[in-house]
């Protein structure tokens, strides 16, 4: 980056909230059925239709509100924004307007300098628009509507973000949350989670919030945290240069990892909002409130929290392991037949994120069911008597109890109990040293780092089996005798 500058990111995410039907008609909110299958009068704006709103959708948006610590209106009303566009049937989009849904709440995030608590300036429920279709045909464009009038509920964040860092933090823990509520599947390529960002800049702390820039069409967290780092270099530039900043709408190319010009930003009023005739407003119950309240799982805070001071891990490990709820039950169920906390936690942050990200369509499917907790004790169990180097259970062991084997007898079958009989392993390092004249050497002018070196080899050879922990010795001795 040029100059050192102060950057200002605000973020609003359309959340698509967990409902079988659409908020204002009962038509199916699916994704990948076939084009205008599930629309209805309704959804297509055809005149004389009513909307009716979703009790359940709005159970769902009440239970976001209080997931992030809002404030839920005492008065629930719904407003038209008036646009053209051709996936918009109505010209307009039922949303909130003057009085959202929830106002207030905050995500905690970690940063370098410790927690943060993004505030939330919003939340409010809105219906999706439909779709257009450019790539059918070179000549037309196609609309499909099956989208049109799909739940959402939109967060605006507070421009209270300093970083990107921040921002993909900020999201990471956001969808956490939300899936923890219940309240969506957050299911990115289903387009379940959309964010746009506001980002603007300035030279001093002092200065005005610089024009606000806001960047469109970011599809995954990455494209968030890439956009935002372009737009900053990209925005510090100008300034620098002395262009004068336009307060605007940017698209993110994720091929070209670039923003363009989209058009000039509109503001609120812009859209004529009005309140919708078609749904009267009403009065949230309190018991409503307290009800939705009491029926909230443990977030993932607070999860974290109970884990660190439950088994006295630390923040990193406790992050990593109630970010997923099977994860974290495996967990506990380990640490109920096996006192290690810590040797538990490595093998999981290890081994089990491992197989999860280098098998995910199975672990998709599986998840951990196959990996009895007993499994996993007894491997650690063979490690711990010295029947298994740690190496071979790692490597050779795990993958098969991760489906459902048993590790003394894959050991068995495999042949690979480790070798810690004195003569065999005295075969290996007698090999190793012939074969690396040059270490031994440098053992001799008094390089202690050689023996590692050999060490490394004899396992090597060995397949992993050999004992590590008696080789440093035996080597030595044998070297002396050289
Ligand atoms: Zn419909
Ligand atoms: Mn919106």
């Amino acid at each position: 980056m040029s100059a050192q500058v102060i950057v200002t990111i605000g973020l609003e995410t359309h959340v698509q909230l967990k409902s079988r039907t659409k908020i204002f008609c009962s038509c199916a909110a699916e994704f990948g059925s076939t084009p205008n299958s599930n629309v209805c009068p309704v959804c297509l704006g055809l005149p004389g239709s009513l909307p009716v709103l979703n009790r359940k959708v709005f159970s769902l948006g009440l239970r976001a509100v209080l997931a992030l610590g809002g404030t839920p209106s005492e008065v629930i009303k719904f407003d038209r924004k008036n646009y053209f566009y051709p996936d918009l049937p109505k010209g307009y989009q039922i949303s909130q307007f003057d009085h959202p849904l929830g106002r207030g709440g905050f995500v905690e995030i970690d940063t370098p300098t410790g927690v943060k608590q993004v505030v939330l300036n919003r939340l409010h429920l809105e219906e999706d628009a439909g779709k257009l279709i450019h790539d059918n045909s070179p000549t037309e464009s196609h609309v499909d509507l099956n989208r049109a009038g799909t739940p959402l509920a939109e967060i605006v964040t507070e421009p209270c973000l300093d970083s990107s860092e921040e921002a993909y933090e900020y999201l990471t823990n956001l969808k956490a949350i939300l899936k923890t509520a219940g309240v969506s599947d957050c299911d990115m390529e289903k387009g379940h989670l959309r964010c746009d960002a506001n980002v603007s800049i300035r030279k001093n702390a002092a200065d005005p919030l610089g024009k606000r820039v806001e960047i469109k069409n970011l599809n995954s967290f990455k494209a968030v945290k890439a956009a935002i780092e372009y737009e900053v270099k990209r925005q510090a530039e100008a300034l620098e240069k002395g262009e004068v900043m336009v307060q605007e709408t940017r698209l993110w190319d994720d091929t070209r990892q670039k923003t363009f010009t989209m058009r000039s930003k509109e503001d609120a009023h812009d859209y004529r909002y009005f309140p919708e005739p078609d749904l009267v407003p009403f009065h949230l119950e309190v018991s409503e409130i307290e009800e939705a309240r009491k029926s909230l799982p443990t977030l993932p805070r607070a999860r974290k929290e109970n884990l660190m001071a439950k088994y006295n891990l630390s923040e990193y490990d406790a992050r990593l392991i109630c970010a997923d709820q099977e994860i974290e039950n495996f967990f506990e169920d380990c640490v109920k037949i096996y006192n290690d906390v810590k040797t538990i936690a490595i093998w999981i942050k290890g081994s089990v994120f491992a197989y999860r990200a280098e098998n995910s369509d199975e672990f998709k499917k599986f998840g951990l069911s196959r990996l009895k907790p007993q499994l996993l004790v007894q491997l650690i169990g063979l490690v711990d008597a010295g029947t298994l180097s740690l190496q071979v259970a790692k490597e050779k062991v795990f993958p098969e109890i991760v489906r459902g084997f048993s590790p003394a007898q894959v050991v068995k079958e495999k042949g690979l109990t480790q070798v810690s009989d004195t003569g065999a392993l005295e075969g290996w390092i007698v090999e190793v040293i012939a074969a690396n004249p040059k270490v031994v050497e440098d053992f001799k002018s008094g390089k202690e780092s050689a023996v590692m070196f050999l060490v490394g080899q004899v396992m090597k050879k060995s397949q992993g089996k050999a004992n590590p922990g008696m080789l440093g010795e035996l080597i030595k001795k044998k070297l002396k005798e050289i």
